[in-house]
């Protein structure tokens, strides 16, 4: 087992319905979700896993998806390494689980990193099914930064450092991606938003820890529901519950499953 250090990077917050990741559950119950980013590190490089939200994504406190009440910026990026002592140059590889608005908007950070995305992901950025323009769940403007940096588009499942390995997951977005790293403690899979919480896998689930640490009761899911929740931001369904069983596979235990937006991950350091 290779020795990586997980740190989740706060990089904002978002407020939204709970039954857009679990349509007709808990319908009406809002709540606050974290823009998140994860810092891998084993001592020798340094790995960021998505790079945050860019201001020109959210106006007047209003994020540019779905309009919903968010704070995110390319400074909360820059903060939330700086608060654990990295300074952008520091980072060796930026991996993307995905591109969306809030996994890649201040990409531009990190001018001498490595960019690591799946093509899949590239072609889909480049033409946005209308229905992702319509949410605008692509930040376009990444896509000429993303041109003048040094990027590594991958085809196919890797282990691109020593206990890092990158899975493609798709079903969220064509080419979402995500990856595994060996700790001391046992293997995390880090899915993106292929599940955006831990209860979208772990369905049964009656609980949330959210951002302020106080826990919220949830309806755990019954019938079809039971294996997986796709949630209301799913572009093949077919391609997700194929990535579903795999990520079923991989992780056992909600504690190993480390998702794109799950509160109860923040404040922490992996393994526990
Ligand atoms: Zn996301």
């Amino acid at each position: 087992m290779n020795n990586w250090k997980i740190y989740p990077l706060y990089y904002g917050k978002l407020e939204c319905p709970k039954d857009l990741f679990t349509p007709g559950i808990d319908v009406g119950l809002m709540f606050w979700i974290p823009y998140l980013g994860f810092l891998l590190d084993n001592g020798q490089k340094k790995l960021l896993v998505d790079a945050g939200i860019n201001e020109r994504m959210v106006h007047d406190g209003k994020a540019a998806f779905g309009g919903f009440l968010a704070e995110g910026s390319s400074k909360h990026v820059s903060d939330s390494l700086q608060k654990i002592g990295v300074k952008p140059d520091d980072i060796d590889m930026v991996l993307y689980t995905h591109l969306h608005n809030d996994h890649a908007g201040a990409c531009h950070l990190f001018p001498n990193s490595v960019h690591v995305f799946h093509e899949d992901e590239w072609a889909n950025i480049l033409d946005p099914l209308p229905a992702q323009r319509v949410r605008t769940e692509y930040d376009m403007e990444i896509v000429p930064v993303l041109k003048e940096m040094n990027c590594l588009k991958i085809s196919e499942n890797i282990e691109i450092e020593p206990g890092i390995k990158l899975y493609k997951t798709p079903g969220h977005t064509a080419g979402s991606m995500s990856i595994t790293v060996e700790t001391g403690k046992g293997l995390y899979v880090l899915c993106g938003d292929t599940a955006l919480l831990k209860l979208s896998i772990f369905t049964q689930m009656d609980k949330m820890v959210l951002m302020d640490g106080s826990e919220l009761k949830v309806t755990p899911a019954s019938g079809f529901y039971k294996f997986a929740i796709p949630s209301g931001i799913t572009y093949d369904f077919y391609a997700w519950y194929r990535s579903i069983a795999l990520l079923k596979a991989l992780v056992k235990d909600p504690k190993y499953l480390l998702t794109g937006h799950d509160p109860s991950q923040l404040n922490k350091v992996f393994p526990e």
